[in-house]
């Protein structure tokens, strides 16, 4: 059972900003992953802040400077749907069609879904870990087969969203409104790595609220395409993931941006990758060569050493993939 709260619902954006200043405050867009963590008892709302009725936070429109403003109450379904972001953006509308369930993607939000709280089941379950302010991660010891390979420092998680790794592949910024007016931040410095801080997920404050997120034009020759494997065929977070954005002139890739996902505690940008194609021919032998480098320094845990060739197979597939497909 949920324990119960105030529920508010504001008009403008500015009183949204004002309700979540107070203490245990807690935004609400889709309500898809906060109600779930409300219910599990991970963390507790004294007020919840529904943005749904704010109008500013929705739609899609082109930007003057050629690219897409995407509000942060989009859901899912519709940015699988729309026709610039399918042809323009392709690893984003492929993104979107993998998160969870029809249901789910007709509910939860593009702002919600980059803001998301992770899956490690022990900060899901009833245990006090290290992330939800007890003194031990319960994952080193523990079943960690589902969790990072890159990047893991006093927590172990993976980052869950679908759509962040494309967002950060395709260059988007987020657009963040607090009470001290509004900041634009790149969504590749949205998510914390646990080195960091291993409490919060974003540089996000209590009383911010992402209001959009806007694309970039897409640069001539750009391709880009998302790929996820699960363990089922039903809705799942992805046991490995890749987002790949590439500039090409003929069968050369002018500019590369790989990011891994089911990998790392955030987005995790291959650099490995983006080196080894950068300004080269794509080629069977390059995506072999680039997948052996991506998954070099990986850092397994005892139970999660599958993810390595998981990972070298599916970058492979996915570069030469990208290397036959047409432009979008
Ligand atoms: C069964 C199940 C399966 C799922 N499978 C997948 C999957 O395969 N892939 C995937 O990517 N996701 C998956 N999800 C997560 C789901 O997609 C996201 O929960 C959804 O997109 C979140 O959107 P929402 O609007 O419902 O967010 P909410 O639940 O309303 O919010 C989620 C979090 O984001 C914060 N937030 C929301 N909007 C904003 C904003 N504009 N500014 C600042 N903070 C904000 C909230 O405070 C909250 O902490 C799954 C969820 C469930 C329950
Ligand atoms: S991996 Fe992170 S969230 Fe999971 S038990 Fe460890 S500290 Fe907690």
């Amino acid at each position: 059972m949920i324990p119960s709260f105030s529920y508010i619902r504001p008009r403008s954006l500015d009183e949204a900003i004002r309700y979540l200043s107070l203490d245990g405050a807690r935004l609400h867009a889709g309500g898809t992953d906060l109600l779930g963590c409300l219910r599990e008892g991970i963390f507790e709302a004294a007020t919840v802040v529904s943005i749904a009725g704010i109008k500013e936070l929705k739609g899609i429109v082109p930007t003057p400077a050629g690219g897409l403003r995407i509000g942060a109450l989009t859901t899912i379904a519709e940015i699988v749907r729309h026709p610039i972001i399918n042809s323009k953006y392709r690893a984003l509308s492929m993104a979107a069609a993998e998160v969870a369930s029809p249901q789910l993607r007709n509910q939860g939000t593009v702002g919600g879904n980059i803001c998301q709280k992770p899956r490690c089941w022990y900060y899901r379950g009833e245990f006090n870990c290290l992330r939800k302010g007890g003194d031990l991660c319960y994952a080193v010891e523990g079943e960690n087969q589902y969790h990072c390979i890159f990047g893991g420092e006093n927590c172990f998680i993976v980052h869950p969203s679908d759509t962040a790794p494309a967002l950060v592949a395709l260059q988007a910024s987020v657009v963040i409104a607090g009470p001290n007016g509004r900041r634009t931040v790149a969504v590749e410095n949205l998510h914390v790595p646990p080195s960091e801080d291993y409490t919060r997920e974003t540089v996000l404050e209590p009383d911010e609220i992402i209001t959009e997120i806007v694309l970039p034009p897409p640069a001539a020759g750009l391709r880009s395409s998302y790929r996820k494997v699960r363990a089922r065929r039903a809705w799942d977070f992805a046991l490995a993931g890749v987002a790949l954005a590439i500039e090409f002139n003929g069968d050369r890739a002018v500019d590369c941006r790989a990011v891994l996902n089911g990998a790392a505690p955030v987005p995790w940008r291959s650099l490995e990758i983006d080196a080894t194609v950068k300004g080269r021919t794509l080629d069977g032998d390059r995506a072999a060569e680039a997948a052996a480098a991506a998954v070099k320094d990986a850092e397994p845990m005892a139970q999660n050493g599958y993810k390595i060739p998981l990972f070298r197979g599916l970058i492979e597939q996915e570069l030469t993939g990208i290397a036959q497909a047409g432009s979008g």
